[in-house]
């Protein structure tokens, strides 16, 4: 995989952990203010405590897509990204720019998740 397209995918998966994040900060904020209305400072409250929080406030599909961009983030460190996990050969770039946390090549995909017609 080229250098440039590398780096694309990676800003892309950046752009979705922060979506994701965003979700989280949305709503802890939707719920305190509910909850308290006097306590000063919200927006002090370390981020640190949103990373602990983000686990619990996330849906399963949420979690599991977070949970494939930090691995695809961790595999472009490693510069194991764009591989199949499967069959061992490279991910179409077609596919990594759709869905840039895919683990899996499409023909490997398709295998495992039969159309239903
Ligand atoms: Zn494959």
């Amino acid at each position: 995989m080229r250098k440039k397209e590398l780096e694309l995918l990676r800003r892309k998966l950046m752009e979705k952990k922060e979506d994701i994040k965003k979700i989280v900060r949305e709503n802890n904020r939707e719920e305190k203010d509910f909850l308290s209305t006097d306590v000063g400072d919200i927006a002090d409250v370390a981020s640190d405590s949103v990373e602990r929080e983000l686990l619990f406030e996330l849906n399963d599909n949420e979690k599991r897509i977070l949970g494939n961009v930090e691995d695809a983030l961790q595999k472009i460190e490693s510069g194991a990204y764009g591989v199949c996990e499967k069959c061992g050969k490279e991910i179409e770039i077609e596919r990594l720019k759709a869905m840039p946390f895919a683990k899996f090549c499409i023909k490997c995909k398709s295998q495992m998740e039969p159309h239903r017609k």
